[in-house]
């Protein structure tokens, strides 16, 4: 039997960095579902927020309760920034390195939303592929790749472990802790930003269980996506790209976000989202980025990854204007924890990261919060479960699955996606979030494959909590 102290599902910035923090003792087994690197994190590109010393931390509580508009658990933000500032700092003594001036002064940057500017970055906008890379480095612990988890193995709200499908074999491993850092749900959506291995299983096993989620309705769209590329996951434009000049215009050259909100480019993301959506709803005009007020030599070195991916994809930056569009990047709802990160609930289980919802984000994430949150609640999973001793003792579990995959589930999947970004995106209405339902409702109830199945018992979660909120609030825009 396959029998560990701690199993964590993910290897992103929450799971691999509770993989470096546990004591070397430990048994622990990391699962990934594609390589590692196919995750959210090593596509991060803005960077991290953290207050710029003891004195901002208060400012940065009040900017992220403020872009939460009234859903964030102020105790959950105060443990974020508090100890994101610390953690930040304990990240730079661990050898990680932010990007500095000539003079060696950390350079941090603006996003929409913060008072001030305290964005680190690493790499110049390669600020997530850095912080994986240095993560995968630290990691002592085995990494089991293409491991596709299918099942949490519960009894009596016991966890006892997970199911896994790995190329083609099913198998259960069992632990006296399991964490799930599986990140957010993207491919839900026809247009997202993220990656591939980034497909809700986890939230639709846990809505099997019984396990709570929150806050499903909430989920961001990243105002400024290139969304003409091939493949699901679009070519991030990153908001540090608008804190640094960067402006938004129509195909005339109008700077119209002026008629939605003073603070125009620098507006929380769900407004910018918002008004870009609208105004092109009600114009039918092309909507543009616009980098005039960037030198090449800049912009270059400044943002290397955007500047060789739109190469690649045939523009010219600074130089040429490029057409954006919204698309699904964050989920600020999800498995509901304690502070602890534990899941209400259920006994030896956890969620870190952008799966979890410990209500930092409320109803609207501040820009850069993400990445901070998995490094802050991931130490705070490993503190809790060094701290306790277990008296385990093992279940045995059948290994009998479902079949994953049936023919037809991959054309049902497009349709969810198109039905999921028209009806349940950006701006939602009553009529189109019941057809969706229903719609979901018939899918459920033919014989299709267990994966397609947690999709749409997902999306089924985000629409039934979309529904109960009836007025707009944050992300969650209602008409
Ligand atoms: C393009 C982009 C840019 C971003 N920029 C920023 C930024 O600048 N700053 C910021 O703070 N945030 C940013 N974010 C958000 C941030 O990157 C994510 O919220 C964060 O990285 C999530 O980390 P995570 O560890 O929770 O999950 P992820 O990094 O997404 O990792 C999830 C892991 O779970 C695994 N997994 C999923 N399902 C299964 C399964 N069924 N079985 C086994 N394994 C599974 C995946 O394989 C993966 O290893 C950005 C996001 C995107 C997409």
């Amino acid at each position: 039997m396959n029998i560990y102290d701690v199993i964590i599902v993910g290897s992103g910035i929450a799971g691999l960095n509770a993989s470096a923090l546990f004591d070397k003792s430990k048994k622990v087994l990391v699962l990934c579902k594609d390589n590692s690197w196919n995750c959210n994190t090593f596509y991060a590109q803005g960077g991290v927020a953290v207050a710029l010393d003891e004195e901002d931390i208060n400012l940065h509580i009040q900017d992220t309760i403020s872009a939460g508009d009234g859903l964030c658990d102020k105790e959950a933000v105060e443990i974020l920034c508090k100890d994101g500032f610390k953690e930040i700092q304990n990240w730079i003594k661990r050898g990680f390195e932010f990007d500095r001036d000539k003079d060696g002064k950390l350079l941090y940057t603006k996003e929409a939303a913060h008072s001030k500017n305290r964005i680190l970055h690493a790499g110049g906008d390669a600020t997530g592929r850095y912080m994986h890379l240095f993560l995968m480095r630290e990691n002592q612990n085995t990494l089991l790749y293409k491991s596709t988890v299918t099942d949490l193995l519960i009894e009596d709200d016991i966890c006892y472990g997970v199911r896994v499908s790995h190329l083609g074999e099913i198998k259960n491993f069992y632990a006296k802790s399991v964490i799930i850092a599986t990140g957010g749900i993207g491919s839900l959506y026809e247009y997202h930003t993220n990656s591939k291995s980034i497909s809700a299983d986890l939230h639709g096993i846990c809505i099997t269980k019984g396990i709570k989620l929150r806050d499903m309705e909430m989920l961001q769209f990243h105002p400024t996506a290139y969304i003409h590329n091939r493949g699901a996951r679009k070519q991030l434009l990153s908001e540090a790209l608008r804190g640094e000049g960067a402006y938004i215009v129509d195909e005339n050259g109008k700077r119209f976000l002026f008629d939605y909100d003073k603070r125009a480019e620098l507006s929380p993301r769900n407004i910018v989202a918002q008004a870009i959506y609208d105004y092109r709803q009600k114009t039918n005009l092309e909507i543009y980025l616009n980098f005039d007020n960037f030198t090449k030599e800049f912009f270059k070195k400044r943002f290397p990854t955007i500047y060789f991916n739109l190469k690649d994809l045939g523009f010219n930056l600074p130089d040429d204007n490029v057409p954006i569009s919204p698309a699904f990047h964050y989920a600020m709802g999800g498995i509901e924890t304690d502070l602890n990160a534990k899941v209400k609930g259920f006994k030896n289980l956890y969620a870190i990261g952008e799966v979890a919802s410990t209500r930092v984000h409320g109803a609207n994430r501040l820009a850069s919060n993400s990445l901070l949150e998995g490094i802050v609640f991931s130490k705070r999973a490993v503190d809790d479960i060094e701290s306790k001793t277990f008296d385990f003792k093992i279940k045995e579990f059948s290994k009998n699955e479902d079949i994953l995959i049936k023919d037809g589930d991959k054309e049902l999947k497009h349709q969810l996606r198109v039905l999921m970004w028209k009806n349940a995106g950006i701006i939602r209405s009553y009529e189109g979030l019941k057809s969706t339902l229903e719609w979901i409702d018939d899918k459920l109830d033919q014989k299709r494959g267990k994966l397609l199945k947690l999709r749409l018992l997902t999306s089924k979660e985000i629409i039934k909590s979309a529904l109960k909120r009836k007025k707009s609030l944050g992300a969650h825009y209602m008409i």
